[in-house]
């Protein structure tokens, strides 16, 4: 089966692309490096054997993404290409809109016209808004209470993507929610490494460590949680991309929608001393206000993604931590 990665040389898809060529499938990228660096294409193929044919385009240009799947014929479409820095959609909504919600629409179009049937799309544990409950199962309603234009593209997209199936039946669409990636290769070679100042918790754990950010501010720690801070489901990023390779083997027509996460929640401090106790450093921090927007706690109810999939996460928050850690020290040695 040939696929073909959108956004592939990202954090989620450079792993993803690793444990579809470790099982035999043929994978192919398209990107426009606004997030990642080409030189994961070299790591892939380090750490997998294989390095992925690579097209540098823009999801937003339709000539050049009609040319690479004239030359693709895709079986299948994991689209992770999007923007995904929450601060950064409410200064800049417009620019959030056009690329992920058109971008997509843009893809889809080319997909049509190439035959193309089947995708799986990246989307968040955003699109569950506030439901008063810590809890999250797939059948929830989605789309009210999201704080932000990030988590309005997510669900608009879905949205977009039901109607398509239920124009096209042959479409075949697996939505996977994702809760909060964490964690690294193993190798140490691949990993998070954001172009920009990051919004999310672990990478700025990451750059609190390294002396790029001078210390962690935990927004609150007046929740109605363990210890006050915030609580979130972390997921190790090599178990999130098993999560896509038994979405690829279990794709039907129709929409299918699964939570990928552990169904175990984490505070912010739980956090924090995991890091310190792999990394053997303090990690400096201070309280500060909650951060608007924020709920007290979050983690999935993973049990669909169990039954139709066969799929659970099997690594632990110290497997994340120790991973990232190996990841940092690979980027210094260099
Ligand atoms: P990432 O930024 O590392 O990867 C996304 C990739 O998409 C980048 O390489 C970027 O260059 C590319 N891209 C962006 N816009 C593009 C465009 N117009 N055309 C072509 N390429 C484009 O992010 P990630 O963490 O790997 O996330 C992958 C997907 O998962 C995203 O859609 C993201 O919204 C979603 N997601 C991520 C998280 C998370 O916390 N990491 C959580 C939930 C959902
Ligand atoms: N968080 C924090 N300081 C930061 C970034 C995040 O205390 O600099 C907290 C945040 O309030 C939340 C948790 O860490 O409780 C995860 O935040 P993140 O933005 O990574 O994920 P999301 O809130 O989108 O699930």
């Amino acid at each position: 089966m040939k696929i073909l990665l959108t956004g592939g040389t990202g954090f989620i898809g450079s792993h993803t692309a690793i444990e579809l060529i470790k099982l035999g499938y043929e994978v192919e990228i398209m990107d426009n490096l606004f997030n990642s660096k080409i030189t994961v294409l070299d790591k892939i193929e380090k750490i997998s054997g294989v390095k992925p044919k690579f097209y540098k385009v823009d999801l937003l240009d339709k000539e050049g993404m009609d040319d690479v799947f004239s030359e693709g014929q895709y079986d299948l479409v994991i689209h992770f290409a999007g923007l995904k820095a929450v601060g950064e959609s409410v200064e800049k909504p417009l620019k959030y809109y056009e690329n992920n919600v058109c971008g997509t629409i843009n893809l889809l179009e080319c997909m049509k016209k190439h035959g193309v049937k089947k995708i799986i799309f990246s989307s968040s544990a955003t699109v569950y808004g506030d439901q008063g409950v810590a809890e999250l199962t797939e059948d929830m309603q989605t789309g009210v209470g999201i704080t932000n234009p990030y988590g309005e593209t997510k669900h608009i997209i879905e949205e977009i993507l039901k109607d398509v199936a239920e124009a096209e039946p042959e479409f075949e669409v697996t939505i996977l929610r994702y809760f909060n990636p964490v964690g690294s290769h193993p190798s140490g070679l691949i990993g998070e490494d954001p172009n920009d100042i990051p919004n999310n918790l672990m990478p700025i754990i990451m750059k609190v460590s390294t002396g790029e950010i001078e210390k962690l501010r935990i927004f609150g720690d007046d929740y109605d949680t363990v210890d006050g801070t915030g609580v979130r489901d972390y997921i190790h990023v090599v178990d999130l991309a098993k999560g896509h390779v038994a979405a690829v083997n279990k794709m039907k027509p129709g929409v299918s929608i699964y939570n990928l996460g552990t169904g175990k929640g984490t505070s912010v401090l739980e956090m924090v001393t995991a890091f310190e106790k792999a990394s053997g450093k303090k990690l400096p921090y201070e309280i500060v206000g909650r951060r608007a927007g924020d709920l007290a706690e979050v983690y999935a109810n993973p049990d669909k993604a169990k039954k139709d999939l066969g799929w659970t996460a099997e690594l632990t928050i110290e497997d994340a931590m120790n991973d990232t850690i190996n990841y940092l020290n690979c980027l210094e040695e260099k």
